[in-house]
């Protein structure tokens, strides 16, 4: 049957034997875990022209998230393993990251369509202390409902240890295109609730994984206390309002963390939504957003809808008052 590759079964201890041997590479970095952001697309351009467009603006909302909260990125565009394409090519990644990169604590994986909409907003790693996979759902739609939306794999974090290489050798054989994907998506069909007839994919094949090997939960959290994945179509129609009563720094439904889009497929040539309204629903998360960051330098977006920015505040000849009050960095220490 299929493996992602050489059997592991000593991570931890050879990992942290490299860790005292590379103080260089410190796991931990100023207190805070060393995380990795990672995200790609495929390896072609998009069916569409405005899709590479929209990806543009995905990456760029990544990288000024990242930058601000120290975090560092991989953009992948290769499938490391022919047979894990589409979707499930994160799995493979995923794995070789960790065993590449053994002075990162958190593999966080984004999918291309998901944005950040708090830029302010920062991981409660200490309330994960004794986790492994980190991921945003409700334990009710999983056990009880058996629901194929119960967890979103759009936005989800391992922890770079023994027990995410052995779940993800668990989540991987339902993967491999062809006759083995096609059956397998038979059986995801046939027990979860709501699931179209499809081949299968990865966020239904670890709903199925965790359902039936309920011990993998012990080191599973299933967050939703705050949106570590959001779904879109609740959300962009609402941002006017949040800005009016809140601000950036909640991460819930007042000032979602992450926008994701799911079922658009920009990049694609067929969604289950129509083409114009994902566009500009992606147009106003990406302004929603960059207003955040572009605050610090004394612009925003004329509106939500638009690329065009304008002047929030005169030049001045003390900069560094600015600065005191408006870089983000400083308020999101305050958080953490
Ligand atoms: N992806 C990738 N390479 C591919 C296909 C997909 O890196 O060849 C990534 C991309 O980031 C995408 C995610 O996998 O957002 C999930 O794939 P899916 O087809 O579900 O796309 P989505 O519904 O997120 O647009
Ligand atoms: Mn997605």
């Amino acid at each position: 049957t299929y493996t992602l590759g050489a059997k592991i079964s000593n991570w931890d201890e050879e990992r942290s034997l490299w860790l005292s041997r590379n103080q260089d590479f410190p796991n931990i970095v100023n207190g805070k875990a060393r995380i990795l952001l990672v995200t790609g697309s495929p390896p072609s351009p998009c069916d569409n022209a405005i899709g590479d467009h929209y990806l543009l603006k995905s990456i760029k909302n990544k990288i000024d998230y990242c930058r601000i909260h120290g975090i560092e990125i991989v953009y992948n565009m290769a499938h490391l393993d022919k047979e894990l394409s589409g979707y499930w090519a994160k799995l493979p990644l995923i794995r070789r990251l960790m065993l590449s990169h053994p002075e990162v604590e958190w593999i966080w994986w984004m999918d291309s369509d998901a944005l950040f909409t708090d830029m302010v907003f920062e991981l409660p790693l200490s309330k994960y202390k004794d986790h492994n996979l980190i991921i945003h759902g409700y334990p009710d739609l999983l056990f009880e409902q058996k629901s194929w939306i119960a967890l979103n794999t759009g936005s989800f974090l391992f922890r770079n240890c023994q027990w995410s290489l052995d779940l993800l050798d668990d989540w991987a054989p339902m993967g491999p295109k062809g006759p083995v994907r096609e059956e397998a998506g038979k059986i995801l069909t046939a027990n979860l609730k709501g699931r179209p007839a499809f081949e299968a994919d990865d966020q239904s094949a670890l709903i199925y994984l965790l359902i039936t090997k309920k011990e993998w939960m012990s080191k599973v959290f299933i967050e939703n206390s705050y949106f570590l994945h959001g779904y879109w179509a609740g959300l962009v129609d609402r941002y006017e309002e949040m800005m009016e009563k809140y601000h950036p720094g909640l991460g819930d439904e007042r000032w979602p963390f992450v926008t994701h889009f799911v079922g658009c497929k920009p990049c694609g040539s067929y969604g289950d939504y129509p083409v114009q309204r994902c566009l500009s629903s992606m147009e106003r998360a990406f302004n929603f957003a960059d207003n955040q960051v572009l605050k610090l330098y004394g612009f925003r977006h004329r509106g939500l809808l638009s690329p065009k920015i304008k002047r929030i505040r005169n030049e001045t000849a003390t900069p560094l008052q600015y600065v005191d009050e408006f870089d983000i960095r400083h308020s999101a220490q305050g958080t953490s």
